[in-house]
C-alpha cells in the first residue's frame, strides 16, 4: 500500500489521531515500515525510534521471532471467543505471567487493552469489597500525577487536571486524591509526606476499595519517579485499613525500569497489577490484569460468584501467541545488561541539557530518559526539527522522552541524545523563562 498525498488529506479530514487538534492538527508522518529500531516514512526518509511506540516495542519493530509467532498462529486460529473455549496460547502466556510477574499474583484476566485491565482491576476491587460485605466501599483513593487510561473508570484515577475531570463532571465517579511522593529515586521518605498520607486514608478509607498507583514512575501524567520506599508505606496503609493495593505496571513492565516489575520488590507486593504495552512487544494490543488466589477466592464467594467482565477479544489467541514469543524472546537475552547500559548512556549523554535554562531537570530510569522543560515546547517545531534530523521522538508539554527499544545500538542511542540536546541547546535566549 502507497500512500499518496490525497491520502493524507483524507487521514486529516476523517481520522482521529490520539489528542490532535481537529481544527488545526499538526502533521502527521506516513510511516511505510519499521524495522529494528528505524521507522520508515513513505518519502523514504528512515528515522530512530526513540519511543518504542508509547513503551511497546521493546525488541524494535519486524522481529523475526514475533513474527513467526504471529505467521504460525494465524495458520491454526487468529480469534475464538474464551467463553466455555480455551487454547495453548493463552495457557502458555498464563504460566508465564504466573511465573515472571511478583510472586502471589496467580490469577490471569485477559484483557484486550491496558484502560480495560484497569477498568477490570477496579471491578474487581470492587467486587471484592462487595463479597467481604462492605458494597460501601466502592471508591478509590489514588495519587495526583497518575495516569490510567481513558476509558471511564481509569479515567476517573487520571489526575484530575491534566485528565479534565471538570470536562467529564458528572460523568466521571468522584475518588479521592492525594499528592504524589516528593523527590526522586534515592530521596529518603519524608515523614511530613507519610504523615499527611496517613490522614488521609484515616479520612477516606472506609469508602475505598483499593488504593491504585504506578509504582515507582508515574508515565504519561508527567514522568515523575518517586523512591521505592514509598511502595512499603502504601502497602502498610493499604493493610491497615483494608484495601487492596493496585499496580497499573501497564508502562513500566517487562523491565522497562531495570526490574522486569517494579511489584516484586518483597516488602511491597501488590493485590491486583495490570500489565500491557509491551507484553505484545508492541505488536498487538494485549494487557492483563493479575490478582491473588486470595481476592479471586473471595470475589468468588460474592453474591455474582464470577468476575463481571467478558470482552469478545478476551484470551485472543494471535495476541497470546505473539505475547508468548514476545516474553521468551525478552527472558532468553540480555535485557537487563541493554536497560543498564541505556540508562548509562542517557544519563551520560543528555546530561548537558540540564546546563540550559530551559531545563528544568534532567532524569533517568533504567530505560527512561526524560528532560523536563519549564515551559511547555512548541510541538510542530519540536517535531519538525527531530524528523529533519532522522529521529522519531514525539515531546508532550513539558516533556522531551526517550524510551527507545531495548535493542537500539549505541550509536543510535547517542544520535537521539545529540538531537534532543542540541535542540534545547540552540534555542535562542528570548524563549528562555524570565
Ligand atoms: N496505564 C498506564 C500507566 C499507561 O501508561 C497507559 C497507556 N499510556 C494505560 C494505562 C492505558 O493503556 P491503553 O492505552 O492500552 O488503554
Amino acid at each position: 500500500m502507497v500512500i499518496s498525498p490525497l491520502d493524507l488529506s483524507f487521514d486529516r479530514d476523517h481520522l482521529w489521531h490520539p489528542y490532535t487538534s481537529l481544527s488545526d492538527p499538526l502533521p502527521t508522518y506516513a510511516v511505510e515500515s519499521a524495522s529494528g529500531c528505524r521507522l520508515r516514512l513513505s518519502d523514504g526518509r528512515e528515522l530512530v525510534d526513540g519511543m518504542a511506540s508509547w513503551w511497546c516495542a521493546v525488541h524494535g519493530y519486524n522481529v523475526p521471532e514475533l513474527n513467526r509467532a504471529a505467521t504460525e498462529q494465524l495458520g491454526k486460529m487468529s480469534h475464538v471467543m474464551f467463553g466455555g473455549l480455551t487454547h495453548a496460547p493463552a495457557i502458555e502466556l498464563g504460566k508465564r505471567l504466573v511465573e515472571i510477574t511478583p510472586a502471589g499474583l496467580d490469577r490471569v484476566f485477559l484483557a484486550d487493552s491496558g484502560s480495560v485491565s484497569v477498568e477490570v482491576a477496579m471491578k474487581m476491587a470492587v467486587q471484592y469489597q462487595h463479597a467481604l460485605g462492605h458494597p460501601n466501599r466502592a471508591t478509590f483513593l489514588t495519587l495526583r500525577g497518575g495516569y490510567h487510561g481513558d476509558t471511564t473508570g481509569p479515567m476517573s484515577v487520571c489526575d484530575p487536571v491534566t485528565g479534565m475531570h471538570h470536562l467529564f463532571a458528572g460523568f466521571l465517579p468522584q475518588h479521592q486524591f492525594y499528592d504524589r511522593p516528593p523527590g526522586g529515586i534515592g530521596v529518603p521518605v519524608e515523614e511530613a509526606y507519610v504523615s499527611g498520607l496517613e490522614d488521609f486514608f484515616a479520612a477516606h478509607a472506609d469508602r475505598a476499595a483499593a488504593f491504585i498507583i504506578e509504582p515507582l514512575v508515574q508515565g504519561a501524567g508527567g514522568m515523575h519517579f518517586y523512591d521505592p520506599a514509598y511502595l512499603d508505606v502504601f502497602r502498610r496503609l493499604c493493610d491497615e485499613y483494608g484495601l487492596l493495593l493496585i499496580y497499573d505496571e501497564i508502562a513500566t513492565g517487562f523491565g522497562r525500569t531495570g526490574e522486569l516489575f517494579v511489584g516484586a520488590r518483597p516488602t511491597a507486593v501488590p493485590d491486583i497489577l495490570t500489565v500491557g504495552k509491551a507484553l505484545t512487544g508492541g505488536y498487538l494490543t494485549l494487557a492483563a490484569t493479575l490478582c491473588t488466589e486470595a481476592v479471586a477466592q473471595i470475589i468468588g464467594r460474592g453474591s455474582a460468584g464470577v468476575m463481571m467482565h467478558g470482552p469478545t477479544f478476551m484470551g485472543n489467541p494471535l495476541a497470546c501467541a505473539v505475547a508468548v514469543a514476545s516474553i521468551d524472546l525478552l527472558l532468553a537475552g540480555p535485557w537487563q545488561a541493554r536497560v543498564a547500559r541505556i540508562s548509562e548512556l542517557m544519563t551520560l549523554h543528555l546530561r548537558a541539557a540540564a546546563e540550559s535554562p530551559l531545563v528544568k531537570e534532567v532524569r533517568v530510569l533504567g530505560a527512561i530518559g526524560v528532560v523536563e522543560l519549564h515551559e511547555a515546547v512548541d510541538q510542530a517545531a519540536i517535531q519538525a526539527y527531530f524528523v529533519e534530523r532522522g529521529v522519531w521522538i514525539r515531546p508532550f508539554g513539558r516533556l522531551v522522552y526517550l524510551m527507545p527499544p531495548y535493542v537500539i545500538t549505541e550509536a543510535d542511542l547517542e544520535l537521539l541524545c545529540r538531537v534532543v540536546v542540541n535542540y534545547i541547546l540552540a534555542s535562542p535566549p528570548e524563549n528562555y523563562p524570565t
